[in-house]
């Protein structure tokens, strides 16, 4: 499975960091894998302008509308027409902070695909969860409620991100991302059949040069989901260097 490396801007970027996706764009050559940034909404289409398909372009959340009277929303058809690929729904910021259940981004995931858009459903557990050894049934309860039962590998991945892991430095074991990335697997074979079998499921969680090699080393890893290292060109590259080789 050739993997994926998606960085999250979140809601970082002007037009002066275009720098960043033009130097990006200058040090990848051909790279091991698939490369996505997910710039602020605002800038996607300067952003597809720069980069030219050199690597591919993606929204950070979608609205399950496709027009309509929803002010300050964005559709997934307006993602796709300013240059977007592929969109993150079900992030754990837009979960925690706007509310948002699974239902509500099971139907953002297929809004995604009806408007041409591959959806990155994001599940994970906190702090809390995980010291009550919830983590597991916690993540295949998102995935029962997010991933619409007509997901497929071509249309959809999975990013485990540990609400506790983003963006605070800590990152669970190998072995703990390999136990979540096999059960993660295993209720996605249970609710999808064989697509769920070659589902993309990325790590995310404080995703960093120094640590991308090993995670991305471990089984049933089909990338990373990169927030904070993903707004230099320079740390982006030195994750993306730590790929698994096919
Ligand atoms: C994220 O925002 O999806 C994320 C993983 O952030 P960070 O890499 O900064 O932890």
């Amino acid at each position: 499975m050739r993997q994926l490396v998606a960085g999250n801007w979140k809601m970082n970027g002007l037009a002066a960091s275009l720098s960043e996706l033009n130097a990006l764009k200058a040090g990848l050559g051909s790279a091991p894998c698939d490369v996505l940034v997910c710039p602020p909404a605002t800038l996607i289409a300067q952003a597809a302008w720069a980069v030219k398909g050199a690597f591919a372009l993606g929204g950070q959340d979608c609205s399950t509308q496709v027009s309509g009277a929803f002010t300050g929303d964005i559709s997934a058809q307006m993602l796709k027409d300013a240059g977007a690929s592929a969109v993150i729904v079900g992030h754990s910021e837009r979960r925690q902070g706007h509310g948002e259940s699974d239902a509500l981004v099971a139907a953002k995931a297929s809004a995604a695909w009806e408007a041409g858009l591959t959806a990155i459903i994001c599940v994970g557990e906190t702090e809390s969860q995980r010291d009550a050894g919830k983590a597991e049934a916690i993540c295949q309860g998102q995935i029962a409620g997010s991933v619409p039962k007509s997901a497929c590998a071509a249309n959809t991945a999975i990013a485990y991100e540990p609400v506790w892991a983003i963006g605070t430095g800590k990152t669970p074991t190998s072995a703990e991302i390999a136990a979540m990335h096999a059960h993660i697997r295993k209720c996605l074979v249970a609710a999808l059949g064989e697509e769920g079998r070659g589902m993309r499921i990325l790590y995310g969680g404080s995703v960093k040069p120094s640590n991308a090699a090993e995670i991305l080393n471990l089984p049933e890893i089909g990338g990373a989901l990169v927030g904070g290292a993903s707004l230099k060109a320079s740390d982006f590259l030195a994750i993306i260097a730590g790929v698994k080789p096919l």
